[in-house]
Order: C-alpha cells, then structure tokens, then sequence
C-alpha cells in the first residue's frame, strides 16, 4: 500500500519515496522558548506526531529532529522588531538563558500531557553557532551572501527560484510579507544570517565570528541542524504554514545554495487553529494554553481528540463550544471502549483475517494524507462490528492507539459508565422480575442494557453479558 502526502512543493498529493528504502529523515521546526506554546503551535506538534507515527505504522524507521529556538528569532519572521528572547526576558526580570530553560521544559511538559513522543534529536540554536558560523563561510565562498553595515546578508536574486516553495511572484511574496525598507539590503527580500550590527547594542548572547561578534539569523539554524543531524537528503520537512512563505522559503534558498542540490523531498504543513475571535498570537501574550485548559476542567487529551477530528490542512476554529463536543465524544467513545475491556474473555478465539482487514482499512485511510477523521470510522465500525470478540476488538483498538495516542486502552472509573457489580445486580433484578411476572421491569432493565451496549445472552445456565 502507498502512503501519500500532499506536498507543498509540488501542490499535489504525491506518493511518499524517502530518499533511502525504507528509512526516513523528518525534521520539523520547534518553538522559540520565549513563553508558552499555544495550544494553535500544540495543534501543529500534534499533526506532526501523527505523521511520524503513521509513518511508523506504516513500518518506517523515522528519525525526527527538531530544533529550539533560544536565539536570533525577531518578533516578525523576516529582519524586524524586537528580539523575541529579550522581550520574554525583560517581561520576566531574568535571563534570556533562565526564559529558555524555563519554556522548553514548560513545552516538553504540554507534549508529554498531549501524548506526543519527544524527536529522536531535540537540539538547541545556541549549541549550533559553529556549525551555522560553517554554513556562513560556505554561502559566502560561492557567492551568495554580501556585507553590508557589519551584517551579513543572503542575496536571494542569486538563488534560483527562491519563490518556489511559497509559488508566487516575487512581488507577491514581497507585498505578502509587508517588509519595512531596510537600507542595508540590495532586495527588500534579502534576509540576514548574522547580525553584528543590529538595533540591539545590548543584545545578551552573542558569539565571535569571521564578520565580527554577533548572533545569527533564525533561518540558519534550521539549515544547519538538519544537514547535521539528517544529511544533505531530506525526506520531509514540517511546520506551520505561516513558515512557507519567509522561514521555510529561506531555509530552501541557505541549504540548496550550499548544498548544490535539491534537499527537502515532501514539505508538509500544518494549517493553522484561529479563534472564534480572530488569530491567536504567542507574542501578544493573549493566547490559550493547556494549562489553562486544565484549569477550566479539560484533559489534554480532549484537546488531542478535538485536533484529531479536523483534517491537518483546514484550519480548525476553536471554541469551548465544540471542545466540549469534543470531550463528550472522546468520553463515550472510552465508556464504550472500557466496556469491552472489561468483557474480554479468555476463551475468545482471536481470527488473524477479521484484524488483518480492519488494520487494512485504517491504514489506508492514514496513508491517504493522513485521514485521520475517517481513520475513527474504522474505530467505531470495530466497536459496532457483533461479529468480532472483545478481545479482537481491544487488539485492534490497541494498534489504532499507536498513532491516535489517546490512551484508549486505559480504563479509568470515570470511563466506566456502570460497572460490573451493577450489570450483575441487574441482572439478578430482571430474573427476578420475570420470575415474578412482572413483564414491565423486565423490559425496563433490558431497554437500559442496550442502552449500555450490553448484549445479555440467556443460556441453561443462566444469564450472561457482553459489550456490543
Ligand atoms: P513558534 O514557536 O512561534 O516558532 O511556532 C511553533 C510552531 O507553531 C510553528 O510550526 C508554527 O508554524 C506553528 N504555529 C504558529 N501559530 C499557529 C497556529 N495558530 N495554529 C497552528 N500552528 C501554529
Ligand atoms: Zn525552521
């Protein structure tokens, strides 16, 4: 079975080839650890986590780097405002180096709440400035970066094709990224990869390099670390699709002109998560958070769940209307769940053709750009499916698990609607009521198992139960 992605590049949803058989470098870019992350910035980590984990399923081994962004990355993605870190620092009376230790952890702790597995690399901007120093002297050698007031600057009209990621006219990328005219560079598109001359004399991190101490550009590192990590080929690269047209644009031109080739096969990209009200922003400071979600008695997993009923590449309005949507669905689909758990039965045959056609079928819909929202009808056909056992269905639904993540396979009291010891006591009621001719309980206490999904089944030797 193929597995097929819609790229970016090529605006088509193409069949998924890694540049090795069977192996496949993924990098996607990580937060700037200036403050939280959002839960819009979450929606992309998570569409990200599917991915690798589909991948994965599909029996591929992934190796995911991601970068931490603790320097260089200015308020707007191209060369303006302030410094992001400085501004967190001087918003917390403390050190740009305590903000970024502080916001990683923070994120990593919004990750492992939202069962998202960590990259197989996690790797930070400040412990790259050589290898960015290095990427520097290479552009420079063939001849594409300039100096200009002690800054140095990439000239994009000596890149090929620089606007082909984003596919529009350079005048449109232009009047899209609204850049301020800065004197300093030959094209207004032109984007800097080391500072040393910029509007922040007092800029705390800096570092010696052969154009005088500075920092770098944000773009850099992204280059850097994943040739380092990954390699001259890259399989696929994510984000955000606020990053097609200035970060990933960028990255393209730094890595292809040092590389001498073409880099990134599948650029994949998440669409974004807006408020009712309007676009949520990490640098206003007026944003949601999984804590905060948590403190109006939400579980990181309903946001999870939330995420996963929208395809990655439409953008998702949140509101704590359909949150709550969300987590009623997510809670019925754990009572059900919990119910056949709970109905497993040692004796049951377990058929390897009745699984193998189910994980088919999911599978398909997960190789199809991800189509994760149907990939749950496969789920709940299981779950509704008479013909198969409890334990098949949990096999199943413990397999699904590996890329949903949304630990269905944990039995928690709350997700137990009714338990046993009440199922037992109802029963003993209806033989009683029956027993006593009293036909009205009796149809009573047999309309609410099947309002439980409970099949009761009366043998010679009594009644017995199972989930439906
Ligand atoms: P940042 O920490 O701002 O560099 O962003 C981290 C990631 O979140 C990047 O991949 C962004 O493209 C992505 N992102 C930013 N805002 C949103 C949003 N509202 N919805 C989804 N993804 C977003
Ligand atoms: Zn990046």
């Amino acid at each position: 079975m193929s597995f097929n992605v819609y790229n970016t590049m090529t605006r088509n949803k193409d069949e998924f080839v890694p540049y090795k058989a069977g192996k496949v470098g993924m990098y996607t870019c990580g937060p700037t650890v200036y403050n939280y992350a959002h839960i819009g910035n979450l929606r992309t980590y998570i569409f990200e986590d599917v991915l690798k984990k589909s991948l994965e399923y599909s029996n591929y081994k992934v190796k995911h780097v991601m970068n931490i962004t603790d320097v260089g990355h200015l308020q707007s993605d191209g060369d303006e405002g302030q410094d992001k870190m400085a501004l967190g620092a001087s918003r917390e009376h403390k050190t740009v180096w305590e903000i970024a230790k502080f916001y990683e952890d923070a994120f990593f702790e919004d990750c492992n709440k939202l069962n998202i597995k960590r990259p197989t690399i996690v790797c930070k901007a400040t412990d790259h400035i050589p290898d960015m120093i290095n990427l520097i002297k290479k552009l420079e050698e063939k001849g594409y970066t300039y100096v200009s007031n002690g800054n140095v600057y990439f000239e994009i009209d000596k890149f090929e094709d620089y606007a082909k990621l984003a596919n529009i006219s350079m005048d449109e990328l232009e009047a899209g990224s609204r850049i301020e005219i800065d004197p300093n560079k030959k094209n207004p598109l032109d984007f800097v990869l080391w500072f040393t001359n910029s509007k922040f004399s007092n800029q705390i991190m800096q570092w010696e390099s052969p154009w005088g101490r500075g920092f770098p550009g944000w773009h850099l590192e992204c280059s850097a670390m994943s040739i380092k990590y990954i390699g001259e080929y890259l399989d696929i690269h994510c984000g955000g699709i606020d990053h097609i047209a200035i970060h990933h644009t960028n990255e393209v031109a730094q890595s292809e002109g040092v590389l001498g080739h073409k880099w990134v096969k599948y650029w994949m990209h998440g669409e974004f998560l807006v408020l009712d009200s309007g676009k949520m922003s990490k640098s206003s400071g007026d944003f949601l958070t999984i804590s905060r979600l948590e403190e109006e008695g939400y579980s990181p997993l309903d946001y999870r769940y939330f995420c996963l009923q929208s395809k990655y590449r439409k953008q998702l309005v949140f509101s704590f209307e359909s949150l709550n949507d969300a987590r009623s669905g997510y809670k019925k689909l754990k009572e059900r769940i919990a119910i056949v758990l709970k109905s497993k039965n040692e004796s049951d045959v377990i058929r390897a053709d009745k699984i193998e056609t189910y994980k088919e079928k999911f599978s398909a819909y997960i190789s199809d750009d991800l189509n994760i929202a149907n990939a749950f009808t496969v789920l709940f056909d299981v779950l509704k499916d008479t013909e198969l056992n409890s334990t098949e269905k949990s096999i199943l639904i413990e397999d699904f698990d590996k890329i949903l993540s949304l630990d269905l396979m944990t039995i928690e009291k709350a997700d137990i609607n009714i338990d046993e010891e009440l199922i037992n006591s109802l029963i003993i009621e209806r033989a009683e009521a029956r027993e006593s001719k009293n036909w009205a309980r009796a149809d009573e206490i047999r309309n609410e198992f099947i309002a439980m999904n409970i099949e009761l089944l009366d043998t010679k030797d009594g009644t017995t139960w199972k989930a439906k």
